[in-house]
């Protein structure tokens, strides 16, 4: 079993529209964007990051937002929801402020012992808001939501799947503890994460068909791991298991490798350095558009091909 895995980095979904999808995070649901950069892969494509004060590892969604993409069919093999920690006591105000601010797919539920509020993105991408006591977490308090109600990172995913059978193996490798189930849906814990952000759940759907890609789709869901040593040592023994996973890819914010998990989800294993604030002063996060170096020597023109986001 691996002991380097401290529970998520970052969720990775699709958006389409750069705006909605900026104003959303940041003014409805106040987390901070701490990156403006492109799709490394494809820089005509925003990529935006959204986290705390500084996009600590464990509180960093991120989005690419594709202008013309259709939206995403969900299904089977994918990230069903993800899960953002607030503090205890605070559902109510985030169940008011979600409605008036015409938010879709609001309910509130009680699941695993915690209060949950579901709530629909702007792609009708699948969150919820869920109670958490105790999370030592800091939330980035901005005017409109204070400190002591502010999101404060992710609390987890939920996978869902056709057949649980190996993914609990692989999470259970990774260092994972089943702590609860209700039929075929469990819950994974793992301890000593990254303050938080330590959940994992399985919902099944055997008959499900597989889920397509597209706008409010999780395109991958990251790991974090403390640093690039430790990164080696889980893709050595990843490949040792069978596993078929990249090579270190540079993604100037940390460092990523990817796999695919027997469910079909793509798993990604990112280190927690060098960090968000390594090329941009902390209290200009998220404001300059940021390339990678390959890409500085065509900076106009691919600025040109962006449409500007308004904060
Ligand atoms: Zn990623």
């Amino acid at each position: 079993m691996l002991t380097q895995i401290k529970g998520l980095h970052h969720v990775t979904s699709m958006a389409a529209s750069a705006q909605e999808n900026s104003d959303f995070f940041t003014k409805t649901l106040g987390l901070r964007r701490v990156k403006k950069t492109v799709n490394f892969d494809d820089p005509e494509v925003y990529h935006l990051y959204y986290g705390d004060q500084i996009g600590t590892p464990g509180s960093v969604m991120t989005y690419f937002p594709f202008p013309h993409i259709a939206k995403g069919r969900p299904g089977a093999g994918e990230v069903g929801e993800t899960s953002f920690a607030i503090p205890e006591g605070t559902l109510d105000y985030w169940q008011e402020r979600l409605a008036s601010r015409g938010v879709a797919g609001l309910s509130e539920h009680e699941l695993w012992g915690e209060k949950r509020l579901r709530f629909k993105g702007p792609d009708g991408d699948a969150f919820s808001l869920v109670e958490v006591k105790n999370d030592p977490r800091r939330g980035w308090a901005v005017t409109e939501v204070d400190e002591d109600k502010a999101v404060k990172g992710f609390h987890g995913a939920t996978l869902r799947l056709t057949d649980p059978g190996a993914t609990r193996e692989l999470l259970s490798f990774m260092g994972y503890e089943e702590v609860d189930r209700k039929g075929e849906s469990s819950r994974f814990a793992i301890s000593g994460g990254n303050d938080g952000a330590d959940v994992v759940e399985l919902e099944i759907a055997p008959s499900a068909d597989r889920a397509r890609l597209g706008a409010g789709s999780v395109h991958h869901i990251a790991f974090a791991v403390e640093d690039r040593a430790a990164q080696l040592e889980v893709r050595k023994a990843l490949i040792d298991t069978g596993y078929q996973v990249t090579p270190v890819i540079d993604r100037d914010y940390f460092w990523a490798i990817y796999f695919r998990a027997p469910g079909g989800v793509l798993f990604e294993i990112a280190t927690n350095e060098p960090g968000f604030d390594r090329d941009e002063d902390t209290r200009h996060l998220g404001e300059a558009l940021k390339l990678p170096t390959r890409y500085e020597p065509y900076r106009d023109q691919i600025s040109r091909r962006l449409v500007p986001i308004r904060d």
